[in-house]
């Protein structure tokens, strides 16, 4: 568990009511309110209320709890902007364009010809693909 931020985390004062936000749900564990920057209409962080960096470091059952919430979520979200779809992504770590040290799944509606695009593929080799597929399950053997 990351503790250090806790007092500057952004989040953890929206949790505790010292700053504002547009609140759709909350229970004991969790909470959802709209991102003050959305990527479109409707775009929702959900959010657990203990302090927790990143997927990586949060219990699993507490992230069982936040997939349910998400899933809640998501069906009230797209019913009520008009989405087709919506895309699911958590940030993990700088490089992964993490800025609030405090885990957050997105939840972001999608609309046709919304023109958002998605990450294009990158082409590798037979052999490298071996490689890490060997690694990965290495890693899981130890
Ligand atoms: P990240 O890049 O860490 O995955 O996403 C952080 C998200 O939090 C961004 O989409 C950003 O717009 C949102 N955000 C940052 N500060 C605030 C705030 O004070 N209130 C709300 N509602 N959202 C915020
Ligand atoms: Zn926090």
């Amino acid at each position: 568990m990351e503790f250090d931020n806790v007092m500057d985390c952004i989040f953890c004062k929206i949790i505790e009511g010292e700053l504002p936000c547009h609140k759709i749900y909350e229970d004991k564990r969790i909470i959802a309110f709209l991102d003050i920057n959305p990527i479109n209409k409707g775009h929702l962080l959900v959010v657990p209320k203990e302090h927790h960096l990143n997927i990586l470091d949060t219990p699993i059952d507490l992230l069982k709890d936040m997939i349910a919430v998400v899933q809640k979520m998501a069906f009230l979200v797209i019913e009520a902007v008009g989405a087709k779809g919506f895309n699911l992504s958590v940030s993990n770590g700088k490089e992964a364009g993490q800025m609030v040290d405090h885990l957050h799944f997105h939840i972001i509606p999608r609309f046709t010809r919304d023109n958002l695009h998605l990450w294009s593929g990158k082409a590798l080799s037979d052999d490298e693909m071996k490689h890490v597929a060997e690694n990965i399950k290495k890693m899981m053997t130890q």
